[in-house]
């Protein structure tokens, strides 16, 4: 079942406490397309500069991801730098160039348009629906992310997005900021409101809860021992989430719920290793067997 996302591709320069690195891959884009693609191919649609070679768009071999929708432009590729405190708990954006992203106008290839699940990842809104615009036919699923910076700064364009898109995946500080409430319940209901008929709050270490309809379910981090780098994790999740509803190739609630699970897992493993290094070689196999294995940690009966 085809799945497409829109996003950043982007070098990244990132500094935690057990490791840094001054350039590596990185993006929205890149982290959910290496997680969902574990599950379900993927089609991606983003920019990248002429520093972007063959040897980096090599993260992708091996995985089913289809570049037919990274389009090439003149000039340097979005790169990000990010520092993270002691705990991980907290992260300081060092530096963001938008480069060839700044004029980013996504353009899907004929073979995209009638992709039944899309993530719209975290861009200007109007160019989230201008993704939307260009589809042949109604998806099944639409979901989309987003930021404080969205928030604050183009609320009506964010507003018309929110009225067309499924499901939103948000962490919990800027669902509090997008609702104006505190809450997390009444954040939920308040975002149903605006449009979207699932959405899923993104806690980091303590997991994520998915709001459908009348029904809740809270599904924890999976525990880990060691923790490296936070980067990524959320479009990781995105992507586990995402992957396992294209290759249940339906959305209700059941799917949404068994969703949940592979979007902690994949959110998990991203965040062993610095950078994409665990996803990359992350194996199918493995993630069934998190998935087992957090599905047993959070059921009462032994
Ligand atoms: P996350 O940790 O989920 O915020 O994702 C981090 C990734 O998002 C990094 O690899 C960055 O390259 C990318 N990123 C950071 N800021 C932005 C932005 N303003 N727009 C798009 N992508 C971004």
């Amino acid at each position: 079942m085809s799945l497409l996302v829109v996003g950043s591709v982007a070098f990244d320069a990132l500094q935690t406490p057990f490791g840094s690195t001054d350039r590596t891959i990185g993006g929205a884009a890149t982290y959910f397309s290496l997680a969902a693609s574990l599950l379900a191919p993927v089609r991606l649609v983003g920019v990248v500069g002429d520093d972007f070679t063959a040897k980096e768009e090599a993260v992708f071999h091996g995985r089913k991801v289809d570049l037919a929708g990274l389009e090439r432009a003149a000039g340097k590729s979005f790169f990000w730098s990010g520092r993270y405190s002691d705990d991980l708990r907290s992260r300081e954006t060092l530096v963001t160039e938008l480069n060839v992203f700044a004029t980013f106008q996504p353009k899907l290839p004929n073979a995209y348009r009638d992709s039944q699940f899309v993530f719209l990842g975290n861009i200007d809104p109007a160019l989230q629906r201008h993704v939307l615009e260009q589809m042949k036919r109604r998806p099944k699923l639409v979901a989309l992310d987003t930021m404080n910076y969205w928030i604050s700064g183009t609320p009506a364009e964010l507003a018309k997005t929110l009225r067309l898109i499924d499901a939103l995946l948000i962490n919990d500080e800027e669902a509090v900021q997008l609702a104006g409430e505190h809450n997390l319940l009444r954040a939920a209901k308040r975002i149903f409101s605006m449009g979207p008929k699932a959405v899923i709050i993104k806690r980091g270490e303590y997991g994520a809860m998915l709001f459908h309809r009348d029904a809740i379910l809270a599904v924890p981090a999976y525990p880990l021992e060691k923790l490296c780098d936070p980067t990524g994790a959320g479009d990781s999740f995105a992507g586990g989430f995402m992957g396992d509803l294209a290759r249940q190739k339906k959305v209700d609630h059941a799917s949404l719920r068994r969703a949940m699970i592979y979007g902690s897992v994949l959110g998990s493993f991203a965040v062993e290793q610095l950078g994409v290094a665990r996803l990359k070689t992350l194996t199918r196999r493995e993630v069934e067997a998190r998935a087992k294995a957090l599905v047993r940690m959070t059921s009462i009966r032994p």
